[in-house]
């Protein structure tokens, strides 16, 4: 059964508030100690405009656009993604035993649907339709916390549409699926981040979860390397099925896709009406 609309309301609100706290926290920890130069940062301006000189040290115009395709997108939540959410949820078949509760059937949920995401994430690469809008996501050519909410809508939306079908399937409760949208939100902020993590700590946490240095090779401009790593909060599915990249990441490697560059915000969106290079 669906919550109440007014407790709906709450949980998305408490939801949009704790992703906020721990964007605002990645992107000051990347910017305190980063773990690879910004390109494209020069030290002066022809202009001499001081607004334009801070812009571009700090990277500002890529953020910007970023963070419009990223508003553009919770715009999606409401008006798409939680009423496709909410009509999986009601329409389910409602199979599950009423014990099927608590921990153990959360952490059951949200396992399954990182697993399908992993799926969706990788049909993203292999469908060359679907690479039309994925692709968006890969043009980026530098990674932040700003790179976790670059997604065309087009993306967002089909997302939603497979993702109800799966809710409706397993009989997913609304709350399970609330949860799962906050830990891949949080998974995306932090492995799309330029923080620099102590070494240690890195490799001890990339045994279970995808981390900066995991994800940053999903983003390489070399195919090989942007086809493999689809893994999006659990590492293993990725060492599960073979696409672990064989390779490690260095702070220099080329970010983006080879031979096709970043473009304007309204090229962005109208990309996907265009043919897209055949999947690799
Ligand atoms: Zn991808």
């Amino acid at each position: 059964m669906a919550r109440l609309p007014e407790q709906i309301d709450q949980l998305v609100a408490y939801k949009g508030a704790a992703i906020a706290v721990w964007l605002a926290m990645f992107l000051a920890l990347e910017r305190l100690w980063p773990a690879a130069s910004r390109p494209s940062a020069p030290l002066s301006d022809p202009s001499g405009r001081a607004l334009v000189r801070f812009a571009a040290k700090h990277d500002l115009k890529r953020i910007a656009k970023n963070g419009a395709l990223w508003a553009f997108n919770a715009l999606l939540g409401p008006a798409i993604v939680l009423p496709v959410t909410l009509l999986a949820v009601e329409w389910g078949p409602a199979w599950r035993p009423p014990g099927w509760s608590g921990w153990p059937a959360l952490l059951l949920d949200l396992a399954l649907l990182d697993l399908w995401i992993y799926w969706w994430h990788r049909a993203n690469h292999e469908s060359s339709w679907l690479w039309r809008f994925h692709r968006i996501h890969h043009l980026d050519n530098f990674l932040d916390a700003s790179s976790a909410g670059r997604f065309h809508a087009g993306e967002v939306a089909l997302s939603a549409m497979v993702r109800g079908a799966i809710i409706l399937a397993l009989d997913i409760p609304l709350g399970h699926v609330l949860a799962f949208e906050a830990l891949v939100l949080a998974a995306a902020i932090f492995q799309h981040s330029n923080l620099a993590l102590p070494v240690g700590v890195e490799r001890a946490l990339s045994r279970l979860v995808v981390t900066p240095s995991i994800h940053w090779l999903h983003h390489h401009a070399v195919r090989a390397d942007t086809d493999s790593n689809y893994s999006t909060t659990l590492s293993l599915w990725d060492r599960v099925f073979g696409t672990q990249s064989p390779n490690v990441r260095s702070p220099a490697m080329a970010i983006g896709l080879a031979g096709e560059p970043d473009t304007g915000l309204r090229e962005l969106l109208a990309a996907p009406l265009r043919r897209a290079r055949p999947v690799g």
